[in-house]
């Protein structure tokens, strides 16, 4: 069978990208995961992630190279290894990078990828049910929800 298009990895990627390539019908994608479908029961439940964080099923596990600068410590780092990728194990939290972190890249001569470049594409992509305002964009596939908690404690006056 012949594909227009092949990618390695079910996670947040290569969802979005297999969703994006195959909404033409004219392309034929083909989408491969080495994990298995994200069935497993923590993985629908909120911050369920916890009980997956060592599950192998699901999670890859990895343990990093020993650090040279860190006494050669190695750090375990968990991996999504099943449909959805790590955002089938991750923590739910949404937020964008810092804007000054963007400007920098741009000002070292990454063009396109000042903050203002990159807000477009940051208002396309969300959906967030609570945040109305001319920098949030509601009507996009990534849905969240802004915690009233959170803005309180985050946001300075
Ligand atoms: C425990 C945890 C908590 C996190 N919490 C948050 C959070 O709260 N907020 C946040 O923004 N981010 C969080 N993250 C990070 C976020 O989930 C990742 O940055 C993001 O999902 C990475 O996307 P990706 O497409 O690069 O890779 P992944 O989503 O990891 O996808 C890679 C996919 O490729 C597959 N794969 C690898 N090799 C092969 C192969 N040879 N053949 C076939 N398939 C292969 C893997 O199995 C996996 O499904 C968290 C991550 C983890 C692990």
């Amino acid at each position: 069978m012949d594909f227009d298009y092949i990618i390695v990895g079910a996670g947040s990627a290569g969802c979005v990208l297999a969703n994006r390539l195959s909404a033409d019908p004219k392309n034929k994608v083909l989408l491969l995961e080495a994990g298995p479908e994200d069935k497993n029961f923590w993985i629908h439940i909120p911050l369920g992630y916890g009980k997956n964080l060592t599950n192998k099923a699901v999670n890859w596990c990895f343990d990093s190279v020993p650090e040279k600068n860190a006494n050669n410590k190695t750090d375990y780092l968990a991996r999504g290894k099943v449909l959805g990728g790590s955002s089938s194990l991750n923590g739910m939290v949404y937020m964008r990078g810092q804007h000054a972190d963007y400007d920098m890249w741009a000002q070292m001569g990454c063009r396109g990828w000042s903050y203002q470049d990159v807000l477009p594409y940051f208002r396309k992509a969300e959906n967030n049910s609570a945040a109305r305002t001319s920098i949030t964009g509601q009507a996009g596939r990534c849905r969240s929800a802004t915690c009233a908690t959170s803005r309180r404690s985050w946001t300075r006056s």
